[in-house]
């Protein structure tokens, strides 16, 4: 899913959870609940999965990837710089945990193709991967999916401003 989806519900159990390191902790577990939801957003990977090559992309695919991630990425940080500026948060240093621990998933399997294929690294991307397509193991259009991320997005970042 989205980075901006994972962030949010990484903000919303940071202001439930007072603690920054249980915060933290539950953000990766929803990472993966989340993760677990068919959302589409398969087509907008560039990164090859075969066993030889992981980390070999498309030129094509890798455009649209990096507009994707640049449009996902600006608006988290749109949303955490407004968030913290407006000061609507209770626990703010276990909000900050819960984002980071929303992102980091993404951020390690990112890590994984593009820097290190350090074993660790390949084992926790087979485990994403695993959660993405293995559970459930259907896949929606990516217009579809991007709706639907949207919407979700939409009724997370209320409850962060609600509540
Ligand atoms: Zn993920």
């Amino acid at each position: 899913m989205f980075l901006t989806v994972h962030a949010t519900v990484g903000a919303i159990i940071g202001d439930k959870v007072s603690n920054p390191f249980l915060s933290f902790l539950l953000a990766i577990i929803f990472h993966f609940i989340f993760d677990m939801i068919p959302h589409g957003d398969k087509a907008l990977s560039c990164f090859a999965k075969t066993e030889s090559q992981p980390g070999i992309i498309s030129a094509d695919k890798f455009r649209t990837f990096v507009k994707a991630a640049a449009f996902d990425g600006g608006l988290v940080l749109i949303l955490i710089l407004s968030g913290f500026g407006f000061q609507i948060f209770k626990n703010p240093l276990s909000v900050a945990f819960g984002i980071v621990g929303g992102i980091l998933p993404d951020i390690a399997v990112s890590f994984y193709y593009m820097v290190s294929k350090n074993i660790f690294l390949k084992k926790f991307e087979q485990i994403h991967a695993f959660v993405h397509e293995g559970i459930i193991k259907s896949e929606l259009p990516l217009k579809i999916g991007i709706l639907m991320q949207t919407i979700i997005a939409v009724i997370l970042i209320s409850i962060v401003i609600m509540y």
